[in-house]
């Protein structure tokens, strides 16, 4: 007897009120009729148009089922041994920009932003996806087309943005341009399962040629860091810039810093975090975070090929410097990595 068709109430009957989605936007840039819109109380899918029960929201959707090793064979051409704790990796480097206006304003060392910028310059890509924000923390997506454009999105915006839909309006707009991507962990597993799965919007999938995704423990709520920042007596709009350190948020207002217990933080939090187990973006082209480097350097892992030509291009053009990662650097990523697995991802991820 056929399956039967799995379509959009599928997905929100098991996803969406579920409680697992990301918010990640990846079933509203896949649906072939704009059907679906990012419109929820907290930035989540709704059907807003016609649906045609063409089956692929459902099927790009992480959180309706994601093989690791159907999506590494996709992305990497070959399964992660037992030994690779860490899942695929070539390189493990400490990284920081080399333009002084740049590290002034990014998070970490501004590699992000600065690979980014070389991969528009040298024609890897001609569109990139950055994440900018509004006065009260709530992330939006951007679309950055010019080498020096990343560097005016640098620094991260604790929260997740509809991302991949703005991908879409990338792609509509220029059909053929090759879109470079900055995610989220769950970002980047949805990247990959539009990639790999056989029902999907190939016209978009097939143009996101290059995936630099971001460590993450946790992110908050849509509009949660405002709220966050407000009852703890900080006006969102004085807030310049936030670090997690250990159990505290640090928040920079004017020339100083305010701490936060990241226990009080909690009801902002998003609770589909609960369910992930990827600390360090598995699938991503590079992986980036401050764990493992020093203040002022960020930490990166080269996982494919194109990656690692990045990393060493944009060294040799004088747009970063770069040293290897050290054992202590290393060791920190795997506890993080060992932490974040003992959530629970059964629901729906397969080895
Ligand atoms: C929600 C979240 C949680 C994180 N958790 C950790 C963690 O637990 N441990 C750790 O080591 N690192 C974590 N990071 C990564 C870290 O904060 C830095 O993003 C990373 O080290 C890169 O720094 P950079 O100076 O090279 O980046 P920059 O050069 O400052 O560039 C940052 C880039 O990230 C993009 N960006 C900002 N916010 C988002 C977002 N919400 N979604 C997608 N892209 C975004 C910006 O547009 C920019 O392109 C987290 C980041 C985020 C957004
Ligand atoms: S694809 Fe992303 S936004 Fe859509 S239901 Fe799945 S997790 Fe949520
Ligand atoms: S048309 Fe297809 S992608 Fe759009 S909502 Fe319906 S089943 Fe989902
Ligand atoms: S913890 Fe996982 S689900 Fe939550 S924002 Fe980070 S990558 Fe996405």
């Amino acid at each position: 007897m056929q399956a039967r068709p799995k379509v959009w109430g599928n997905l929100l009957a098991e996803v969406v009120r579920a409680g697992l989605c990301t918010r990640c936007s990846a079933c509203a840039a896949s649906c072939p009729v704009d059907a679906i819109e990012m419109i929820g109380p907290n930035g989540d899918p709704m059907l807003t148009g016609r649906c045609i029960l063409c089956q692929i929201c459902y099927h790009v959707c992480p959180r309706t089922g994601l093989s690791i090793s159907e999506a590494e064979r996709a992305a990497f051409g070959r399964v992660r041994g037992p030994e690779e704790i860490l899942g695929i990796c070539i390189s493990a480097y400490s990284i920081r920009a080399r333009d002084g206006e740049l590290l002034r304003r990014c998070q970490d060392g501004g590699a992000v932003s600065a690979l980014l910028g070389y991969a528009l310059d040298s024609g890897i890509i001609d569109e990139a996806i950055v994440v900018d924000r509004d006065e009260k923390w709530i992330p939006i997506p951007r679309i950055a087309t010019k080498s020096a454009g990343p560097s005016a999105y640098a620094g991260s915006k604790f929260a997740i943005a509809p991302a991949i839909l703005k991908a879409k309006e990338a792609q509509l707009g220029f059909p053929n341009s090759k879109i470079g991507m900055v995610a989220l962990p769950c970002q980047v597993q949805s990247i990959r399962k539009m990639q790999s799965s056989k029902f999907t919007y190939s016209k978009l999938s097939e143009r996101i040629s290059l995936v630099l995704g971001l460590f993450c423990t946790r992110a908050f709520t849509r509009d949660g860091i405002g709220k966050a920042l407000s009852e703890a007596g900080i006006d969102p709009k004085a807030a310049s810039r936030i670090f997690a350190r250990g159990s505290e948020l640090r928040i920079r207002v004017g020339d100083g810093e305010v701490s936060v217990p990241i226990d009080r933080i909690g009801p902002h939090l998003m609770g589909s975090c609960d369910y992930c187990t990827d600390f360090s973006s598995e699938l991503a082209d590079i992986s980036f975070g401050s764990t493992g480097s020093e203040i002022g350097w960020t930490t990166a892992l080269t996982r494919s090929k194109l990656g690692e030509e990045l990393v060493k291009g944009a060294a040799e053009s004088g747009f970063v410097e770069c040293k290897p990662l050290g054992e202590a650097g290393l060791r920190a990523i795997i506890e993080a990595t060992k932490k974040k697995r003992a959530r629970d991802s059964s629901k729906y991820l397969r080895p």
